[in-house]
């Protein structure tokens, strides 16, 4: 079925064939040249990363994440039960158990305050998702990994632009405070390059190691900037890092970043204005945003009252032509893992996989479009 309002449509600014096509007729086709320099300096710069290293994913890159910290057989990992599949996938392919925390009663993202408790002496790393882009309470997090010896990977797929304040006052690009952070250019993010995706180094410990086994384990990359004089094999790693046709793409989109977010932001107000009065009365809730965290206009959702209710309003949208969608079956009462979990109730996790409900959102809607969209809801 083909929607008159699709959930997502990628946003080409323009540029992107003509720097594919300077890529590939320069002659530096695979990876590590040009765009890919010119993409991993800019966000680098810009949101004051460590070591940016592009990835083929953000599922490549939180892979990457668990070899660089050495997850081995047994070591524990906690994270949200509400995520995508790769944040655990990344730690399971390397052994590791997956301790699931429940989600915060106000907002989707890891509910902070309870993961002192999930922590034992084989907990290894924490990885908390900023979900819709809003931060993670980062302080407490980075201080629970002190006090306990933990890495924290930040899964910020969805977090490129989103900040997060914290005690001392600073604002901190998402992505810049954990150990390692992982984000996603997938075409239904904010900035896109189809497949793609980024390894935030920040902890200075893993930047030689990390540009090791993004490149097959070898020491490529020092050889070709003169550090080493042969180049061979000397760690475990894979191919995660993405043609220069991939980066030059990306590279078109990261030229248009703050137009792209200003569209997103204008998009998001549009909705939250049009469905407040009514979201109130139906008792549905919009997306709060703690103290700490912006927002980067990666979703709207809304969380409905009940599971009832949310097939109602996804069964009104379809019947005019507009798809919106849920997501994440909770991680730990999944086919693959609910055996495996502890047994621990997650009720928050439950509760959004019943109730959220995610609106179309890209850069080429229109405020007609958006309007056409609330107003179907409230009919
Ligand atoms: C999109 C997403 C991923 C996976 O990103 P890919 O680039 O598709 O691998 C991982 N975690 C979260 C929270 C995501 O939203």
């Amino acid at each position: 079925m083909s929607y008159q309002i699709p959930f997502n449509k990628p946003y080409l600014t323009g540029k992107e064939a003509h720097y594919m096509y300077d890529a590939v007729y320069t002659g530096k086709i695979s990876g590590n040249g040009k765009y890919t320099q010119l993409c991993q300096a800019f966000l680098k710069e810009r949101y004051g990363f460590g070591k940016c290293l592009l990835t083929t994913s953000c599922t490549d890159a939180l892979e990457m994440a668990a070899i660089l910290i050495n997850i081995q057989p047994g070591d524990e990992v906690i994270m949200p039960s509400y995520t995508f599949v790769s944040t655990a996938n990344a730690f399971i392919l390397r052994g590791a158990v997956i301790v699931f925390a429940d989600s915060r009663k106000d907002h989707p993202g890891m509910d902070e305050s309870s993961i002192e408790k999930l922590i034992t002496p084989k907990t290894k790393a924490i990885v908390p998702v900023h979900y819709a882009g809003v931060a993670c309470d980062m302080d407490l997090i980075m201080s629970l990994a002190d006090k306990y010896n933990l890495f924290v990977i930040e899964d910020a797929a969805q977090a490129i632009d989103s900040f997060y304040t914290g005690k001392d006052g600073k604002k901190k690009a998402l992505g810049s405070i954990g150990h390692l952070a992982a984000f996603s250019f997938h075409e239904t993010k904010n900035i896109i390059s189809g497949e793609g995706g980024m390894l935030a180094v920040n902890d200075p410990q893993f930047m030689a190691r990390a540009e090791i086994i993004w490149e097959k384990g070898t020491n490529r990359s020092a050889f070709f900037r003169g550090e080493v004089d042969k180049y061979g094999w000397v760690d475990m790693g894979s191919s995660f890092l993405p043609s220069e046709i991939v980066a030059a793409f990306l590279w078109a989109q990261l030229e248009n970043l703050d137009d792209i977010q200003k569209k997103r932001a204008e998009h998001w107000n549009v909705y939250h204005n049009q469905l407040k009065e009514w979201a109130n009365k139906e008792k549905i809730s919009l997306p709060g945003l703690p103290g700490f965290a912006t927002n980067n206009a990666h979703m709207f959702f809304i969380v409905c009252s009940d599971l009832s209710q949310r097939t109602a309003i996804i069964d009104k949208l379809k019947q005019s032509g507009i798809l919106a969608v849920f997501h994440y079956l909770s991680l730990h009462n999944s086919p693959f893992y609910k055996d495996k979990h502890d047994g621990r109730e997650l009720p928050q996790t439950d509760h959004y996989s019943d109730c959220l409900l995610r609106l179309p959102m890209y850069y080429e809607l229109t405020t007609k479009q958006i309007e056409l969209i609330t107003n179907t809801m409230m009919k």
